[in-house]
């Protein structure tokens, strides 16, 4: 049995992937923060304060919820969804924020900033920044702040600065490329909250850890329940935060089956997606070895979603690991799908999920009509829609 919980080793990868692939000046910033990580995990006191954070200011443990009517129109498998949904600013991305705001604290940083696509890791972090007092700016592609016009609003009640990208494609990437930069520069005492299991080690290793709760919760939620595991799991993939998130305390269970999604934009052959285990090739992106998009020169494409989320180049190295091994299935939902499944969620389970969730949905749907009615999904309902109802509406001509 393939121990696949004991990665990454002590540089980041996870067999040929992940790894340190930053500027000479990063480097040393990096090693502090994988050290003080290796420290406040091992820790009592840092956790401690994690978990009553967890509990009292985000609202964990989540439910584990029997979605019955979704379950029986589909007449196959029984849906539960983990409900990260519910969670403080709508979405799994608190876990992993207020981890990092704890670890800057012990680090004596003075300033936060981040990266968004959607905003919702933009909500979180200006929300622990808020909750902590510190000085916080957010870095935005400007096409993404026109999409995602209420989290831009959130972020500035709540303090931050949100700096408008507008180079390149003006999303995702870019984003990442100016944080990076401010990053390099003001390194002495600011921490740069990542917010997917993504980028240079520790990230990838620490973000996944910061998420484990969601997985380790649900373990013991379905077998309060059903007595038993679950026999599969399924969960969007964008960075892959929450996929890991749920995945990784059941790797090494045998018996359950993986499915992460991906955006499938307007189709494959259409070249307009962000599948980057469809027609995606090794490649090395934003500090990571990993699946990008890229053409033959190593040119990072262009990539397309509904969901700003899910619309990023490269997927976390860990994912493409497990994709080797064949521990992990990916599969892919196309917009149309996502926005179907969108709806079908609300009107069947009076549950609006965020666009990148929607995806999970709408690979459940494909599925479990085909699986017997002893099979258990947990599907991981990783954030609300309330962000993505504007453009939902344009689309269906509300
Ligand atoms: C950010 C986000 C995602 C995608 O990020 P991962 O790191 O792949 O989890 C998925 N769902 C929601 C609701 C998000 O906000």
């Amino acid at each position: 049995m393939p121990a696949y919980q004991q990665l990454p080793d002590a540089h980041g990868h996870f067999g040929p992937y992940g790894g340190m692939f930053v500027p000479e000046t990063l480097m040393s910033a990096l090693n502090d923060l994988a050290a003080e990580y290796e420290r406040a995990k091992i820790d009592p006191a840092f956790q401690s304060e994690l978990a009553e954070l967890l509990r009292d200011f985000a609202g964990r443990p989540t439910p584990l919820y029997f979605a019955a009517r979704l379950t029986k129109n589909l007449a196959g498998a029984k849906i539960y969804l983990k409900r990260e949904d519910l969670l403080h600013t709508g979405a799994h991305k608190i876990n992993n924020a207020l981890g990092q705001i704890l670890l800057a604290r012990r680090m004596g940083k003075t300033h936060i900033i981040a990266e968004t696509g959607a905003g919702q890791h933009g909500v979180a972090t200006a929300t622990v920044a808020a909750r902590f007092g510190y000085e916080c700016v957010i870095y935005m592609g400007s096409v993404d702040m026109q999409r995602q016009a209420l989290n831009v609003a959130r972020m500035r009640f709540l303090g931050a600065k949100v700096v408008a990208v507008t180079a390149g494609q003006a999303t995702l990437k870019e984003a990442i490329n100016e944080a990076m930069r401010d990053w390099v520069t003001n390194v002495r005492n600011t921490h740069y909250i990542l917010g997917s299991a993504l980028g240079s080690h520790p990230y990838p290793m620490m973000v996944r850890d910061f998420h484990r709760v969601i997985g380790l919760e649900a373990r013991q939620q379905i077998q309060e329940r059903e007595g038993k595991l679950p026999d599969v799991l399924i969960a969007c993939v964008g960075g892959g935060s929450n996929a890991i998130g749920l995945f990784h305390p059941f790797l090494d269970d045998a018996s359950v089956r993986m499915i992460g999604v991906e955006a499938g934009g307007e189709g494959i052959r259409t070249g307009k997606h962000a599948a980057r285990f469809q027609g995606g090739r090794l490649g090395v992106l934003q500090g990571t070895k990993t699946f990008i998009l890229a053409n033959e020169d190593g040119q990072i494409e262009l990539t397309h979603s509904i969901s700003a989320g899910l619309d990023y180049a490269a997927v976390g190295p860990e994912h493409s690991y497990l994709r080797d091994k064949e521990r992990i299935e990916y599969v892919y939902a196309t917009d149309d799908e996502a926005l179907a499944a969108f709806r079908t969620l609300a009107e069947t389970e009076g549950i609006i999920p965020a666009l990148e969730t929607a995806h999970a949905v709408a690979h459940v749907i494909k599925v479990a009509p085909s699986l017997p009615s002893d099979t258990i999904i947990i599907v991981n309902c990783s954030g609300r829609g309330d962000k993505d109802v504007a453009q939902a509406a344009t689309y269906f001509e509300f």
